[in-house]
């Protein structure tokens, strides 16, 4: 060998900082967005033996056809739609960046958002342009118009809900976005449970949409699935990219089955948006906090001083995410998902004595 990995590893690697996963072991766990409630026991022996009959000694079906009609029958997705699945929605942001990452292409977002649409820009080679979001952390539809006109970018992502704001963007601000996008636009719904807005039934109006989703906040994180639906001639594209096994025989068989209970999840889904409200109300009468709006399973909330309001409710076993030094607009922002009543209630005792 000649030389290190510092000799032969592209620089933009080298340079980025991996994404940072914190121990959570013995926490109460607010840091990542997930679903706190667990399956009914049923369904849970249900699985338990659908796993034991599985097929693992083969190798999954690229084509999914009974987790794909399976999502088509819960999900909404339109007729004319073609389907396409991944290692959760994280790969489906990898494969349209690698399908379009031409040479000079550009990626667009409004920021802060998602970590991960910028990390796949720099994995791609992609040009990445993030166009500032206003104080109050909705699009500055005017600029984003413009950065659209001036880069012309291949590949727009808009998440709707936005992460790590929780706010939802005007619907028809998005709709001009997608409108004035020259190549694809992806509108990734991973919050939609949360939010029960979707651009899904408007796909057929606009050529160059995909809308991206997600099994994993609605309670199946750790399967590892997500999907995205748009005209054929697009996810024929970004199939070819795709990993022919991305999706295992487990991840297939086990969400096809959970999603044949859909109402499970959506109980789930109603109880965490009933108690985001009443968690809005706790966090905005503690004193020096600031709530944002937010149409997701989690809230974005300002304190006075942040690391130290993290390191306190750290200290209290209470895992949750700052963001502060991330982005300029994010400066003293904690963001807290929803878990169960108790979990709340420790979060927010927790967050209470930090504060003081
Ligand atoms: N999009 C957004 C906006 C997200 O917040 C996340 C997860 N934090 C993802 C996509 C990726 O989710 P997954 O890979 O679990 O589907």
């Amino acid at each position: 060998m000649k030389g290190g990995p510092e000799h032969w590893v592209r620089e933009e690697i080298l340079a980025l900082k991996p994404y940072a996963v914190a121990p959570a072991e013995g926490m109460v766990k607010l840091d990542a967005m997930e679903n706190p409630y667990r399956l009914p026991e049923p369904l849970r022996r249900e699985v338990g033996q659908l796993v034991a009959d599985a097929a693992i000694n083969r190798y999954p079906d690229p084509a999914a056809p009974a987790l794909k009609a399976r999502l088509r029958a819960t999900m909404g997705i339109p007729d004319a739609a073609e389907l396409i699945i991944g290692n959760g929605s994280d790969e489906l942001i990898t494969l349209a960046a690698q399908a379009l990452a031409r040479p000079g292409a550009v990626m667009l977002a409004p920021e802060p958002t998602f970590a991960m649409y910028r990390m796949n820009a720099v994995f791609s080679r992609m040009r990445y342009v993030g166009v500032p979001l206003r104080p109050d952390f909705m699009p500055d539809l005017d600029a984003t118009l413009a950065a659209i006109e001036r880069h012309q970018p291949a590949l727009v992502f808009v998440a709707y809900p936005n992460n790590p704001t929780g706010n939802l963007f005007p619907e028809e601000a998005v709709a001009r976005i997608v409108a004035a996008t020259p190549g694809l636009a992806i509108v990734d719904e991973a919050y939609q449970p949360f939010a029960q807005k979707s651009f899904m039934p408007r796909l057929g109006e606009f050529p160059n949409l995909v809308v991206m989703r997600t099994v994993s906040k609605l309670g199946l994180a750790g399967v590892r699935l997500g999907y995205a639906a748009g005209r054929p001639e697009w996810i024929r594209e970004l199939d070819k990219v795709r990993p022919p096994y991305n999706v295992g025989v487990l991840a297939q068989a086990v969400a096809e089955r959970v999603l044949a209970h859909a109402d499970v999840l959506e109980a789930q889904a109603r109880a965490i948006r009933d108690e985001r409200g009443r968690l809005q109300d706790a966090l905005a009468s503690l004193p020096g906090a600031t709530v944002f709006p937010s149409a997701a399973n989690f809230l974005l909330v300002r304190v006075p001083d942040a690391p130290r309001a993290f390191a306190g409710m750290k200290a209290r076993r209470v895992l949750v995410r700052s963001f502060h030094g991330s982005h300029p607009l994010l400066e003293h922002c904690l963001r807290i998902t929803v878990g169960t009543p108790e979990e709340n209630a420790a979060m927010l005792a927790a967050l209470r004595e930090s504060l003081a």
